[in-house]
């Protein structure tokens, strides 16, 4: 390879920022030429590339967001589309790619490169840490730290009050957020779409602690758990306890938000790196990830497939915790 490109695509992450100064760098480093493609596969499409220098990525490591900015592009889906920003990369003589991004823009990345001759990488950016074959993913450590400072004031004004309060956090259908957030906050339940949940005993607990007098009551829900988020969570939980003061809490879109927390940018610039030297070394379509402290390749189509397993001994901690 001689030319690259980078693009952030899907949902933002805090942190996407800090890794696409890794591959500016590390490109440049190697004596690469790197573009920085605008909007994910949008700007593939519609031709919105942009050379990158070492000064075009200072002063970004420490912010939220990300520079070249994200979407979902619907023309990507498509034979054309995609054929369309092949051209593109063609005609500026771009032969490799990193796509920092979620489980779909990793499926856009499969399908672009069976067809094309472009190798590309995927560096796993997410909130939501659904991606199997890494034990992190860019943004989920801020998010969650985001979830635990704001429930830590949900609790203060909770202790005020005497009330129950059902926390949403994001997440989409996984309950990574969730459990994390749920666990260093102290929350009683934590409902998440991994695990069934027992309305009848979560109900009956919430009573007992209300006889025992416990004074905080924090319920914290993933936004895709089997009821439908905390909106209906909190209808199900006031119409069975009437008399209970409940609150809902939606954390919503501050938890994508923010400066990226020291974890999220020390994994960003590995898998950065990581991620030029795979394409400098003919690797193709497999993502960087990191599992057990060391740099691990999987196939693109493996790292959309598979989810992580939420073990069971972290809901028993929950339970025990709780009480
Ligand atoms: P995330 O990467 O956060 O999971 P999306 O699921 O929205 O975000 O995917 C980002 C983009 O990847 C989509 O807007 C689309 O352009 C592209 N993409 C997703 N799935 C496919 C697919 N099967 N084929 C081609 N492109 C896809």
């Amino acid at each position: 390879v001689t030319k690259i490109g980078v693009l952030t695509s899907g949902g933002d992450a805090p942190g996407m920022n800090a890794a696409v100064r890794a591959v500016v760098r590390t490109g440049i480093y190697y004596g690469l030429e790197v573009y920085g493609i605008m909007r994910g596969y949008t700007g593939m499409v519609e031709n919105d590339i942009i050379p990158m220098h070492s000064r075009s990525v200072a002063n970004i490591i420490q912010r939220g967001g990300t520079i070249l900015k994200t979407a979902r592009c619907k023309e990507f889906l498509q034979k054309e589309g995609r054929q369309k920003a092949y051209n593109n990369l063609k005609d500026l003589g771009i032969d490799g790619l990193v796509i920092i991004g979620g489980d779909g823009s990793f499926r856009g990345a499969d399908v672009f490169s069976r067809e094309f001759d472009i190798p590309c990488i995927g560096i796993p950016g997410t909130i939501d840490k659904d991606i199997a074959g890494t034990d992190f993913t860019i943004g989920f450590d801020t998010a969650v730290n985001t979830a635990v400072e704001s429930i830590d004031k949900i609790r203060d004004t909770a202790d005020a009050h005497d009330r129950l309060f059902i926390i949403e956090v994001m997440g989409r259908d996984a309950g990574y957020i969730a459990l994390h957030s749920g666990i260093a906050t102290g929350a009683e339940h934590i409902l998440i779409p991994e695990r069934k949940t027992d309305m009848e005993e979560l109900i009956s607990s919430l009573q007992e602690k209300e006889r025992r007098k416990k004074l905080v009551n924090m319920v914290v829900v993933a936004e895709g758990d089997e009821f439908g988020g905390g909106d209906q969570v909190a209808a199900l939980v006031k119409e069975r306890l009437p008399n209970v003061d409940t609150r809902l809490c939606i954390l919503g879109h501050i938890q994508r938000g923010g400066s990226p927390t020291c974890l999220d940018r020390l994994i960003a610039s590995r898998m950065g790196y990581s991620a030029v030297e795979c394409l400098l070394e003919g690797r193709h379509n497999v993502m960087v990830g990191i599992l057990n402290n060391r740099m691990q390749y999987t196939l693109l189509e493996k790292a959309v497939k598979s989810k992580q397993k939420i073990s069971d001994e972290w809901m028993k901690i929950v339970k025990i915790l709780a009480s």
